[in-house]
């Protein structure tokens, strides 16, 4: 402080008066000091109890980590978009062993009524999969999905809902190639390695397989001891065909027993399908391959369709 105590101005009675003064002036401020770095404190602890309370009310992320400021809202909020609540898949358990069998419906007779069969070759694709899933249930048409291998863990929630979404899922390969190719060792790879991707995520291993490329010859036959299913309409969704021939060509080809071929990772396809199943659904009960072929466990053999 600035002042000055001079003896030649002040005696030194006054002066001591004015010392005591000045120190009980000292004292005030530094009670008020205090007082006020007090508030001060008490306001950034209720401040920081309040990002306590709110980032825990908002994630589930620790309290702890939030007052130290270890994840922001911006954050928290990434990681809200990561796994959204509310969306198709959230309420599925990750990686759990055993996912919950869906209630069959009641499949029709197909040795009666005329039945035919959707089948969607070399999914699980994370954009048109779902939607051709959608179209799908919207519709109440069920279907089988032919997987590749290798795409199976990188889309585990989609494969496990479409299991519990009744889907019926078959093995299409691990990497897709040309059997024909290969060996009887490597063939017999390429279908376990997906039966095991498939059974990991909890979802009984698949009872059909059905080759790349359609490609079959006696080594692939002797094999593979599960159904072999091929199909007899191809409106070659796969060339990116403009969906309206890929509609024309469903719709005239389209026969009771028959199994079309598609494949669930094009767009084209997804686009075609919400005209694609009204039609189908006015002429035939549109069923699983299984359901149309009425396979009894154990069976083999090639199929185009009934
Ligand atoms: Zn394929």
């Amino acid at each position: 402080m600035g002042v000055v105590y001079s003896s030649k101005l002040w005696d030194s009675k006054r002066l001591a008066t004015i010392r005591k003064a000045h120190q009980t002036r000292h004292f005030y401020s530094a009670v008020i000091l205090g007082l006020v770095v007090g508030s001060m404190a008490s306001l950034v602890i209720f401040n920081l109890e309040s990002t306590s309370v709110k980032a825990s009310t908002k994630a589930v992320m620790p309290a702890t980590q939030a007052v130290a400021g270890a994840v922001t809202e911006e954050q928290t909020d990434s990681m809200d978009k990561l796994f959204p609540v509310g969306n198709n898949f959230s309420s599925l358990p990750l990686q759990k062993k055993t996912v919950e069998t869906p209630t069959p419906s009641p499949a029709p007779d197909c040795a009666v009524q005329a039945c035919l069969a959707l089948s969607f070759d070399d999914g699980p694709d994370p954009v048109n999969t779902p939607r051709i899933m959608d179209s799908l249930s919207k519709q109440h048409v069920s279907a089988t999905f032919f997987l590749i291998g290798n795409r199976v863990a990188g889309n585990a929630l989609l494969v496990q809902r479409m299991y519990r979404q009744g889907f019926e899922i078959g093995n299409h390969s691990w990497a897709h190639p040309n059997l024909l190719k290969l060996t009887a060792a490597q063939i017999q790879e390429q279908v376990n390695l997906t039966q095991q991707a498939i059974a990991s995520l909890g979802i009984p291993a698949p009872t059909l397989f059905r080759p790349p490329y359609g490609a079959v010859n006696a080594t692939v036959r002797s094999t593979i001891h599960m159904p072999i299913i091929r199909w007899d309409v191809d409106p070659k969704d796969w060339a990116k065909n403009d969906p309206n021939v890929v509609i024309a060509t469903v719709e005239a080809q389209a026969k009771p027993g028959g199994i079309i071929l598609m494949h669930s990772t094009h767009a084209e396809t997804a686009a075609a399908l919400d005209s694609i199943l009204p039609n189908l659904k006015a002429r035939f009960q549109l069923v699983t391959v299984s359901q149309l072929l009425q396979l009894t466990p154990g069976a083999v053999g090639e199929y185009v369709g009934r």
